[in-house]
C-alpha cells in the first residue's frame, strides 16, 4: 500500500510503536472487569475529573462558540497541512532549528537516536510526549544504551512501576496512593524508608529525584501540544513544571511533533488555549505554558531539532469520514466520560490513545484489521462528541470504521465471525416482507426459553455472544404486524 506525505510517495508505516494491540478489547477488558482496586480508581479518577471539567466549562458563555471555532481552525488546517507544514520548516530552520521528517516509528526513533549519539550522551530527560510513547521511542533509546527518564509525575511512576499509561492526561490513574509509595520504595534511589502515602510526601520524594536528573542531563526529548507555523514556535502546556525545566536547562533539545499539531497562527492559538485546560484538567487556565522558537543565543539550549511525525497521519487525512480524528487536541475529556473507559480503563485499548479518541485513532495510524476490536469498544451513547472541545463526531467514525472492518474482512476472504454470520442472516431475513413477517411469528418460539420475569437467559451459540451480557426480553405473544392488523387496519 502507498500513501502519501506531503504529496511524496511513501511506504506503509513500519514499527508503528504501542499502537498495535496485542489482544482483543473484548479479552483484555474481561480481564480488567475482574480487577475492583482498579475499578475503583478508575471511578474515583474520572468521576472527580468529570465534576471539574463540568463545573469551568459552565463558567463560559461562548463555550460552544469557542468548539465550533476549534473544529473551523482544526479543519482549515487540515485542508491545507502540506502548506503549512512547509511554512514551519522554513520558520523554525530561519531561526537556527532543524526540521527533520519522519514516515514512521522506525524512521523517527532511527533520527532521535543519532541525534542524541552524536551529543555523546547516554541519558535523556523527557517532558511527556504521547508521541514518543506512539513510536516506542524510550525502548528504541535503551537498544542503543541510551536511557530515557520520564520528568511528568504520572510518567514517572508508570515508567518506574515497568508499566504502561492508562490514560492521556493521567497515565497512573489507575494506580492509588498506597501503591504509588509502594513503587517509590522499591524503585526509588534514596527516597527516605518512612515515606508516607500523603500525597505532598510523593511528590517530594518524585521532586528530589528529578531535580537531580534536570542539573545533570545534557539532552531533553520533548513533544509539543502546538506548532505555530508562521513563526516557527513549539509550545507545551502541562501543569508541574517539569516541562520549563526539561525545555530550558539541557543543551540540546529534541522535540517529536506528529503533523497534525500544527496551528498556521498565533491567533488559533487564542481559541485552544482556552478550551484545552478547561477540557482537560478542570482548569481555567494551565499553570506552565512553554513556548519556544529555534535557538535564542546565550538562553535555552542551543541545539533545537524539531522530528515532524506521520506513522499513518497522511493516511487517515486521506480519509474523508476519519480525517476529523487528526483534530484531537489530547485532553482527554472523551475518557472521563465514556461508560466503556471507565470500567476498563486504558490499558484494555492496548494502545497508546486509550479510550474514545484511542478506538478511532488507533485503527486509522495502523489500519484497521490491526486494532479491528477497537472501534467495537464503545457503547455509541454519544458523550465523548458532546465533551469534545473540537467536536469530533467520534461515534460516527466507529461506525464507519466497523463498515470498513467488516468490508475489508469480507473482501480479504477472512474467515466470518458468528456475528457476521447473524448479521448476514438478519440483513436476508429483514430484505423481504414475507420473511419477515415469518420470522417475526417464528420468533414467538423464544417464549418457550423465556424464565420467570419474562427474560430469557442464555441463546445458543452464536447469539450467546449477546445474552452472556445483556438481558433479552421475551418475544411478546403477538407480533406488531399482527396486533396493527387485528387493531389498525382499513376497515376494522
Ligand atoms: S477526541 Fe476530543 S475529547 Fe477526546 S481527547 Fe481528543 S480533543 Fe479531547
Amino acid at each position: 500500500m502507498t500513501e502519501t506525505f506531503l504529496g511524496l510517495p511513501t511506504t506503509a508505516p513500519r514499527g508503528v510503536g504501542h499502537l498495535r494491540g496485542d489482544r482483543s478489547f473484548p479479552a483484555a477488558a474481561r480481564e480488567a472487569l475482574s480487577d475492583s482496586q482498579l475499578r475503583h480508581n478508575l471511578a474515583h479518577a474520572t468521576s472527580t475529573i468529570r465534576a471539574k471539567r463540568a463545573r469551568v466549562v459552565g463558567e463560559v458563555d461562548d463555550w460552544e462558540p469557542l468548539r465550533l471555532a476549534g473544529e473551523a481552525i482544526k479543519t482549515a488546517t487540515m485542508a491545507r497541512l502540506d502548506e503549512h507544514l512547509l511554512t514551519l520548516e522554513a520558520a523554525v530552520t530561519a531561526r537556527g532549528g532543524v526540521v527533520h521528517w519522519a514516515r514512521d516509528a522506525n524512521e523517527a526513533n532511527g533520527i532521535v537516536t543519532e541525534l542524541v549519539q552524536a551529543t555523546g550522551e547516554t541519558e535523556v530527560v523527557k517532558v511527556k510526549s504521547m508521541a514518543t510513547q506512539e513510536i516506542g521511542l524510550n525502548e528504541a533509546l535503551a537498544e542503543a544504551g541510551i536511557a530515557a527518564y520520564e520528568t511528568d509525575l504520572a510518567e514517572l511512576i508508570v515508567q518506574l512501576g515497568d508499566d504502561q499509561p492508562s490514560h492521556i492526561l493521567v497515565p497512573a490513574i489507575h494506580r492509588n496512593r498506597a501503591e504509588i509509595r509502594e513503587i517509590f520504595l522499591r524503585e526509588m534511589p534514596g527516597v527516605p524508608r518512612d515515606l508516607t502515602d500523603d500525597p505532598p510526601a510523593l511528590a517530594e520524594a518524585a521532586r528530589r529525584h528529578l531535580r537531580a536528573k534536570f542539573l545533570s542531563a545534557k539532552v531533553a526529548v520533548s513533544g509539543a501540544n502546538f506548532g505555530i507555523a508562521e513563526t516557527g514556535t513549539l509550545l507545551v502546556v502541562e501543569s508541574e513544571g517539569n516541562g520549563r525545566m526539561c525545555l530550558t536547562l539541557p543543551e540540546t533539545l529534541i522535540t517529536v511533533m506528529g503533523v497534525e499539531k500544527l496551528l498556521p497562527t498565533w491567533r488559533d492559538l487564542e481559541v485552544f488555549l482556552q478550551l484545552l485546560p478547561r477540557s482537560s484538567t478542570g482548569e481555567r487556565m494551565n499553570p506552565y505554558t512553554s513556548a519556544w522558537t529555534g535557538v535564542t543565543p546565550g538562553d535555552g539550549p542551543q541545539a533545537f531539532h524539531l522530528v515532524l511525525l506521520d506513522n499513518g497521519r497522511s493516511a487517515a487525512l486521506a480519509d474523508e469520514v476519519g480525517r476529523s480524528a487528526l483534530h484531537c487536541i489530547r485532553c482527554s475529556a472523551c475518557l472521563n466520560v465514556c461508560p466503556v473507559y471507565e470500567r476498563t480503563g486504558g490499558h484494555a485499548y492496548g494502545s497508546v490513545y486509550p479510550g474514545p479518541i484511542g478506538a478511532v485513532l488507533s485503527p486509522q495510524l495502523t489500519g484497521v484489521q490491526d486494532n479491528a476490536s477497537l472501534p467495537y469498544a464503545s457503547s455509541l451513547c454519544g458523550a465523548c462528541f458532546d465533551v469534545c472541545p473540537v467536536r469530533i463526531d467520534i461515534p460516527s467514525i466507529l461506525v464507519d470504521l466497523r463498515r470498513r472492518h467488516v468490508e475489508e474482512t469480507a473482501a480479504g476472504g477472512r474467515v466470518p465471525s458468528g456475528e457476521q454470520v447473524v448479521m448476514a442472516a438478519a440483513a436476508w431475513v429483514m430484505s423481504d416482507v414475507g420473511r419477515w413477517r415469518r420470522a417475526g411469528r417464528a420468533g414467538r418460539l423464544g417464549r418457550l426459553l423465556a424464565r420467570r420475569r419474562g427474560q430469557i437467559g442464555t441463546l445458543p451459540p452464536p447469539l450467546s455472544g449477546w445474552t452472556t451480557s445483556r438481558d433479552l426480553p421475551a418475544p411478546p405473544e403477538e407480533t406488531f404486524r399482527d396486533w396493527w392488523a387485528r387493531t389498525r387496519a382499513p376497515g376494522r
